[in-house]
């Protein structure tokens, strides 16, 4: 199947070739042609499905077949938990809006609105947000969405997780009743299914890549390892085994600080990406590694939702997660869009059980690395 199969016209399929994308991935498949036909979707998937263009790409369609009407207003309104997601949603709109006259916007919190503003004045189409700042402009009587025909909520259930739920309640109080929505989330739970019914009319239900299957294409391993020695067997890794960009998780952001130092320490050049760094620092690490300036990025978990970067081979678990679905969370980081990746975890005797609850829920046991120095 192709892209020009779904019906996509051809400045879309020309910005998807141009990014290399032959091939539509699954939830491109079910769900672009249902949103072509004015269908509310309720998408179960995660990231690393593909996802994003399978809502931004019929959404381009359908406000380019109507010519940009009305002018100058929002007719789409992505909402997203993170900021880092809100950028990566944004960055394919542009990637694969370019041959259209459709302007977008992205707003957050944590930088200054002036340049959101003057933006949002030159009249946009497309809006992407993260709750907070949203309402905040909203308030202000910056932004009006009695235009919107499209709404689009990402990562449902990590909305929830991070409290956005009464949130969500006011700016869905400020939508027109009349429009088109898609719901996506990577789990089902009851608060998520509570949610979804409340917003969805007659949904076609699409289910991708349940989360206990999503790490297949990974590659994982496991090192028993001492806590004190964790910081020695990562330098060894990345030396020993030549890697030369891996994403590296921890739980805290004193964890990932320390991380970083002592990666520096050694000349392995490392910066950190949390919630107490200003969303300038947060953005220049994020390039610095996509870019590879930067060879080692090291991330709690909430930080990382949303990083996306093309060709990254291994994810490494520094600490091991509480939940056992955030690791699934972290794997999908590599091996993304088909591609093979190479997932590590350092676990010491504390994290012992947290460690079981991941081999159940992923249904797979993960190889143990006899061989290392710091057995
Ligand atoms: P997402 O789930 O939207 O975060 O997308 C995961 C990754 O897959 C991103 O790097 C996308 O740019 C990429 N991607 C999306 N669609 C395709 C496709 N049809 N073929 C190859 N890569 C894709």
């Amino acid at each position: 199947m192709t892209f020009s199969d779904l019906q996509l016209i051809g400045t879309l399929t020309e910005a998807l070739t141009k990014k290399g994308y032959t091939t539509p991935t699954p939830i491109q498949q079910q769900s672009i042609p249902h949103i072509l036909a004015g269908k509310d979707i309720f998408g179960c998937a995660q990231t690393g499905t593909g996802k994003t263009a399978a809502f931004a790409l019929p959404i381009l369609q359908l406000i380019h077949a109507n010519g940009n009407k009305p002018k100058g207003v929002v007719k789409a309104l992505i909402l997203a938990p993170t900021r880092e997601l809100a950028l990566q949603i944004s960055e394919n709109f542009t990637a694969y809006g370019k041959g259209t006259n459709i302007k977008h916007a992205v707003i957050f919190g944590g930088v200054s609105q002036h340049a959101q503003v003057n933006t949002l004045r030159q009249g946009v189409d497309v809006l992407v947000a993260t709750p907070g700042r949203l309402l905040d402009l909203m308030n202000q009587g910056y932004i009006k969405l009695n235009d919107i025909q499209y709404f689009v909520l990402d990562e449902a259930d990590r909305m929830l997780d991070m409290g956005f739920i009464n949130d969500i309640k006011k700016i869905i109080t400020k939508l027109p009743v009349e429009k088109q929505t898609l719901f996506f989330s990577a789990t089902m739970a009851p608060d998520i299914m509570k949610l979804a019914n409340t917003l969805l009319h007659n949904p076609v239900k699409v289910n991708i890549t349940p989360v206990s299957s999503a790490a297949e294409l990974v590659k994982q391993s496991v090192y028993y390892v001492h806590k004190s020695d964790k910081r020695h067997l990562l330098k060894h890794i990345i030396e020993n085994n030549n890697i030369e960009h891996a994403l590296v998780f921890t739980r805290t952001k004193r964890g990932a600080d320390k991380v970083v130092k002592d990666l520096v320490k050694v000349g392995i050049k490392a910066e950190a990406i949390h919630g107490n760094k200003s969303q300038g620092a947060r953005e220049r690490a994020l390039n610095g590694f996509k870019n590879r300036t930067i060879r080692i990025l090291v991330a709690t978990d909430i930080a990382s939702r949303g990083i996306d970067v093309d060709k990254l081979s291994h994810v490494i678990n520094f600490e091991i997660p509480e939940q056992a679905e955030t690791y699934v969370h972290r794997i999908g980081r590599t091996g993304r869009a088909g591609e093979e990746g190479i997932a590590l975890s350092f676990c010491d005797k504390e994290e012992l059980s947290y460690f079981k609850d991941i081999s159940k829920l992923i249904n797979k046991n993960i190889e143990v690395v006899k061989s290392h120095p710091f057995v």
